[in-house]
């Protein structure tokens, strides 16, 4: 059994730790942060992480994630439960013009788990520090690899000391320093491509007070549209929460009042699928307005035709990044941390296989959802533009299946509904969707007969209205 390092004690971190403890091997975690983490899950839900800021984002789970911990790591699904994550599943909640469906063995695969990120980390964390063979240290920063010709055989910490270890995990984030690690250490570099989400998010979180959900519940984990100009989705928490995500143009600069909370709550109240839970009487803020920007869609892989760095093992952010509007992360992450574990122990040696193996595996997993992120933004970055400058937005060429023309077509037809809901949960490929004959022949049979309603949003006049309106309150 190896002796690993994971670097990066966050939700990939110890979501790996879990997975490479129940195959026996010796796990330490290194963390840069020094505070002492939360026990409770009120104490976790304020946690200021200032090298996790989307620690305090809206989260949901998709349902690959959630089966996983179901399938691998029971104890913390149940202990998701526990702690009082409450539990979906999509087909309880197809779109009201389907006028219900017929419901498939395979749909019982669509369930979620609806938790903050800060409960879902929390029991997570303690799930795997009660594993055998797993601890973690604080006011760890890791600063470089050691290595032996292309094999990395451990790491130096800020203050000098290296600690050596059989494999090394990155786990340290979309902020990664591993480029400069690798290039430190001589050791071959990676190809790094990422393209701007072009994407601000600001979130508040609240508790419910009201005895049924003050609103339709149009995603089944909660309630959210895309319109023209912006993007806002409610998410159920745990234990009674919820928390509203507003997402704008970054360089909408009309929309920077958003991080005021009274023009954050106009925003909502002026987005009808909205308006009631933020009614008052039917809940209550918990929170601030937390805002966060400067996010890409980013994938690190090996330089082709270069050898490649043997016992080193990016997952997580480290490894790629998506628009967190599709909640892809964490599922992505977790699949990467029990793929590793299964890797180990079919190729136990550190060496050029296992090296390619992962590699090949890793990538065969990130990139459709990758390039799925890049072209979908491409889209939404694109009409969002237009109407936020007063220009025609261009409409997708005829025939061509996108994540908008699905999703509109998903009101009106069984079998897209059931695509878009396996795509989005990530049971299926993107190609499922984006590239099947027969879903886009549904696609443009719905489409033909014009574009179908509108989910109740709120156009552009009357949200510039809103924000301002709190601006020059002030
Ligand atoms: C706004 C927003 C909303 C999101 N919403 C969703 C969602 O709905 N669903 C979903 O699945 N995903 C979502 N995500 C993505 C998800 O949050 C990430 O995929 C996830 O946090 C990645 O976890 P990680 O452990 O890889 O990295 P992180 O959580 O970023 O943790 C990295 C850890 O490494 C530590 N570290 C960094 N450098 C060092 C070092 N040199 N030495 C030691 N320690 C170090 C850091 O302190 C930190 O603890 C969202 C992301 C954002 C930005």
């Amino acid at each position: 059994m190896s002796n690993v390092i994971i670097v990066g004690g966050s939700v990939i971190g110890f979501g790996a730790a879990l997975a490479l403890a129940d195959q026996g091997h010796r796990v330490r975690i290194l963390e840069r942060s020094t505070d002492e983490p939360p026990s409770t899950v009120d104490s976790a839900a304020t946690w200021h992480r200032p090298t996790v800021p989307q620690f305090l984002q809206s989260h949901a789970f998709a349902s690959l994630g959630c089966n996983l911990l179901r399938d691998r790591a029971r104890d913390v699904y149940d202990g998701l439960r526990a702690a009082g994550a409450g539990e979906v599943n999509l087909a309880d909640y197809p779109p009201p013009m389907l006028g219900g469906i017929t419901r498939r063995p395979e749909d019982d695969d669509l369930r979620m788990v609806l938790s903050r990120r800060s409960t879902f980390e929390l029991v997570l964390r303690e799930r795997a520090l009660a594993r055998p063979g797993v601890s973690v240290r604080t006011g760890a920063t890791v600063r470089g690899l050691v290595a032996s010709g292309n094999r990395v055989t451990g790491v130096r910490l800020a203050d000098g000391e290296t600690i050596e270890a059989d494999l090394v995990v990155d786990a340290t984030g979309r902020k990664t320093a591993a480029d400069t690690w690798l290039a430190d250490a001589d050791l071959p570099g990676r190809d790094v491509t990422s393209e701007s989400c072009k994407i601000v998010y600001y979130t508040r979180y609240y508790r419910q007070r009201s005895e049924r959900p003050p609103g339709p519940l149009n995603r089944g984990f909660g309630a959210g549209g895309l319109w023209d100009h912006y993007t806002a989705v409610l998410f159920l928490g745990d234990n009674g929460t919820f928390s509203i995500s507003l997402g704008v143009l970054p360089e909408d600069t009309q929309m920077k009042g958003l991080r005021e909370e009274e023009a954050f709550t106009a925003a909502v109240r002026a987005t009808p699928l909205l308006a009631g839970w933020v009614a008052p009487g039917n809940s209550e803020p918990i929170s601030p307005v937390y805002s966060m920007g400067s996010l890409d869609n980013s994938l690190r892989l090996p330089v082709e035709g270069q050898p490649l760095v043997e016992g080193f093992f990016p997952i997580g952010d480290a490894l790629c990044t998506t628009n967190p509007a599709y909640g892809r992360g964490v599922s992505l992450g977790l699949q990467e941390a029990f793929l590793l574990a299964d890797l180990l122990a079919e190729h136990p040696e550190p060496g050029e296989t296992q090296a390619r193996e992962f590699v090949a595996r890793s990538t065969r997993l990130v990139r459709p959802w990758f390039e799925e992120a890049v072209m979908n933004d491409r889209g939404r970055a694109g009409l969002w533009e237009a109407t936020v400058n007063g220009r025609q937005p261009q409409r997708p060429p005829a025939g061509v299946v996108t994540f908008g023309t699905a999703v509109a077509a998903a009101s009106q037809d069984e079998e897209v509904w059931r695509r878009v809901a396996n795509v989005m949960m990530m049971l299926k490929p993107p190609s499922a969707l984006y590239a099947d004959d027969e879903i886009r022949a549904r696609v443009g049979k719905v489409l033909s007969g014009g574009p179908p309603p509108q989910l109740p949003g709120a156009s552009r006049a009357d949200l510039l209205a809103a924000v301002s309106a709190d601006l020059v309150a002030k």
